[in-house]
């Protein structure tokens, strides 16, 4: 693994690009990036922690600004929901990454399955189901190998309407995973009466790890509770060896971060997922 990855990440992405624009401003920006096609996904993959072989990829939505640099998804990506463009980014979002899955398997990388965000208002929009059967279909994608990440709030807003749409995908084949879990207010047992397989531990309980006895309960007691309700735990943004042995120890199922890979164009991915085994 490459052990600068995250000093590349912070040379290559001028931060706060956007804080001198107002809102108004950005969003007019982000209807020209969707005009113009400037939103490109990087993947990072996903590593079963058994075998250590990468079991999927997380696509990670980056904004290429002509002439300016890279925009980060958290500068955009708020002002995207709050404005409904987020809908039609995320739809981008889906259709790319069928696509590039699509890719990848008739080159013969076959058994890789994808992760996509999903922000709340995104998949609470009328005929959400009917957009993602269609770009299924489109690109002749298997429903299996995709999940769909979503937080903890977001799952739980409109519970209703969540457990409609979730049921609906699920049906057809499609895993959910909790994202950041942790850092929001509900509860495990109150999510598992949505159809979820998975939640991902969000990165700040991880980097605690190391150093503290009580968040390594706290990410203990989780991965037990989780697994006895039939879920599957990923822990995000594993930076050091260290934190991998310590989540390997507690019975973590997958894991990613900076020790495997920083999140990579789609061509740099797939010298990764042709090697399969990581580390
Ligand atoms: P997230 O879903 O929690 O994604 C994980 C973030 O942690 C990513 O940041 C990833 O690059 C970063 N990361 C991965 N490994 C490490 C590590 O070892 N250490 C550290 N410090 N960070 C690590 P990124 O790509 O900047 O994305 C930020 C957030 O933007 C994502 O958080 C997600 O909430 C949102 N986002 C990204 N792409 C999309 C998208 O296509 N749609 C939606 N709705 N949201 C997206
Ligand atoms: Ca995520
Ligand atoms: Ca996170
Ligand atoms: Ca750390």
């Amino acid at each position: 693994a490459k052990e600068n990855g995250k000093n590349d990440f912070q040379i290559f992405m001028p931060f706060l690009l956007l804080k001198n624009l107002n809102k108004i401003e950005i969003e007019k920006n982000l209807r020209k990036a969707i005009e113009n096609d400037e939103f490109v996904l990087y993947y990072q993959p996903v590593v079963n922690l058994e075998n250590m072989e990468i079991h999927s990829v997380e696509a990670l939505i980056r904004w290429f600004l002509a002439q300016k640099g890279m925009v980060s998804p958290l500068e955009f990506i708020p002002v995207a929901e709050e404005s409904g463009l987020i809908v039609r980014i995320g739809e981008v979002v889906i259709e790319k990454a069928l696509k590039d899955l699509k890719d990848w398997e008739q080159r013969g990388i076959n058994d890789i399955h994808m992760a996509i965000n999903l922000s709340a208002r995104q998949f609470k929009t009328k005929y959400f189901e009917n957009t993602v059967a269609k770009l299924l279909e489109k690109y002749s994608v298997d429903p299996f190998k995709i999940s769909f990440e979503i937080t903890e709030t977001g799952a739980v807003e409109n519970f209703d309407v969540s457990l409609k749409i979730l049921g609906f995908l699920c049906q057809m084949g499609i895993k959910f995973l909790i994202d950041d879990f942790g850092t929001g207010y509900s509860s495990l047992v109150y999510l598992k009466r949505l159809p979820i397989s998975g939640i991902k531990i969000d990165k700040s309980f991880i980097s605690e790890l190391e150093f503290s006895k009580e968040s390594r309960a706290i990410v203990e007691g989780i991965i037990l509770m989780a697994h006895k309700l039939g879920l599957k735990v990923v822990a995000e943004g594993i930076e050091n060896k260290k934190e991998l042995e310590i989540l390997k120890g507690i019975g973590c199922d997958f894991g990613q971060g900076y020790l495997f890979s920083k999140p990579l164009p789609k061509d740099e991915v797939e010298s990764l997922l042709l090697q399969k085994k990581i580390l």
